[in-house]
C-alpha cells in the first residue's frame, strides 16, 4: 500500500507544520532542533497527532499536527503499524480474554420457562 508521502499535498502539509508549528516533540516533549536536517535522527519532522494511520488524512489541518524527532516520529510510526498489522492478522487477539461468568449454567427447566405448575 503506497503511504502518499510524495504527493504535493504531503509535500504542501510537511511543510507548513515545520513551518508553523511549535518546535516542540510532540512524542516526547523536548524541543526540536529546527537546523538540524530531516535526515537526522534528531531533526525535525512533520508528524499526524491522531496518526494518520488510524485517520488515513495524510494532510490534515495544523490541529491535527504537529512536529515531532525523526527517531520519535519513526518509532511511533512503527510501534503503531506494527500494532495494527497485527490486529489485522488476528483480529481476535485484540480483545482481552474474559473469565466466563456463567461457567456452569443452569439447564432449563420446564418450569423456568414456563413458571411453575400450579
Ligand atoms: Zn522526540
Amino acid at each position: 500500500m503506497s503511504t502518499g508521502h510524495q504527493t504535493p499535498a504531503y509535500t504542501r502539509w510537511k511543510k507548513q507544520v515545520l513551518a508553523q508549528c511549535e518546535p516542540i516533540c510532540i512524542r516526547c516533549g523536548y524541543d526540536v532542533d529546527m537546523t538540524l536536517s530531516g535526515r537526522d535522527p534528531m531533526g525535525p519532522s512533520a508528524d499526524h497527532e491522531p496518526p494518520m494511520s488510524l485517520t488515513g488524512d495524510i494532510a490534515p489541518g495544523l490541529d491535527g499536527s504537529g512536529i515531532s524527532h525523526m527517531q520519535c516520529n519513526r518509532q511511533h510510526g512503527a510501534r503503531l503499524g506494527a500494532a495494527i498489522t497485527a490486529a489485522k492478522k488476528n483480529p481476535t487477539n485484540k480483545k482481552p480474554a474474559r473469565p466466563n461468568p456463567f461457567p456452569n449454567p443452569r439447564r432449563s427447566t420446564p418450569a423456568d420457562l414456563f413458571g411453575s405448575p400450579p
